[in-house]
């Protein structure tokens, strides 16, 4: 319903003036009337936000993509292996320590027998 801001008329809906007083009658002119730069502004607005979300987003798929390539590789990461002789450790694919020359496929880390007695 629609009333004369003027005289406080009811004013069928589609009335442009009032038939009491003449007045032109306002109706939701705001939201009509509203700058479309505003409008605009806004919308940019969100739109940045929305780049910078999906940007945002876009750079935790590559840090997740890197953590998991970087996982695999660890998973594939053989331990060292460390010379019975100098206690060097070597590439897990050495079979001759680098620094004593001591043959690695011999080594026995763990069953290092105790000579002081
Ligand atoms: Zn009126
Ligand atoms: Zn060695």
């Amino acid at each position: 319903m629609t009333y004369c801001f003027s005289c406080g008329k009811e004013l069928p809906k589609d009335a442009l003036y009032c038939s009491n007083c003449g007045s032109k009658v306002v109706t939701d002119t705001s939201a009509v009337g509203a700058p479309s730069e505003e409008l605009k502004e806004a919308l940019t607005k969100m739109s940045v936000e929305m780049e910078k979300a999906f940007n945002i987003a876009a750079k935790q798929v590559q840090v997740a993509f890197k953590t998991a390539r970087e996982n695999m590789q660890k998973a594939g990461y053989k331990e060292p292996v460390v010379c019975s002789n100098c206690g060097e450790k070597n590439a897990a694919s050495a079979v001759y320590c680098f620094q004593c020359g001591k043959s690695l496929s011999e080594a026995q880390p763990a069953a290092k027998p105790d000579e002081s007695t």
